[in-house]
């Protein structure tokens, strides 16, 4: 399998249960590849290079076909390649979520940063964004749930 980084490899960006179940295809063209790379280099790597352990891509890469299965937006930056989601719950070095939301959110550079639901305490994923082209928003938000429908509030 071909390499996006040091660290990351393609079948973890691309991997969904959604797409296999549903069989749907969610091959990335190498322009999203490309934006996989700068995504990698600017924020998994320095993520992965300062927790030093493995860390888990929830949801990379997402067809526009995926996506709508899923109910996610139609301007998603993951249909781009220039979206992650990363969720270290179960995983066993003690890295939380928390602890890398606000790793990226003090120390890196970014264009959305999104604390995915969960509590107070700990989002249940973390959502990470890095614009290719223009200027990074470096906004930070919340995701919540109100009467089913997702919200999203300044973190
Ligand atoms: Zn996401």
């Amino acid at each position: 399998m071909s390499k996006i980084s040091e660290h990351l490899d393609l079948s973890e960006v691309i991997r969904s249960e959604s797409a296999k179940r549903n069989g749907i295809s969610n091959m990335p063209t190498e322009g999203h590849i490309a934006n996989f790379k700068l995504l990698a280099e600017k924020v998994f790597e320095p993520v992965r290079n300062y927790f030093r352990c493995p860390i888990h891509i929830s949801s990379g890469y997402r067809s526009i076909e995926l996506n709508k299965c899923i109910g996610g937006s139609t301007t998603s930056q993951h249909c781009s390649g220039e979206a992650i989601d990363i969720d270290m719950d179960g995983t066993p070095n003690g890295v939380t979520n928390k602890m890398v939301f606000n790793y990226i959110k003090d120390y890196l550079e970014f264009d959305q940063l999104i604390w995915e639901f969960g509590t107070d305490d700990n989002p249940d994923w973390v959502h990470v964004s890095y614009e290719s082209t223009g200027k990074q928003r470096k906004q930070v938000l919340k995701a919540y749930k109100q009467n089913g429908k997702t919200n999203y509030k300044t973190y």
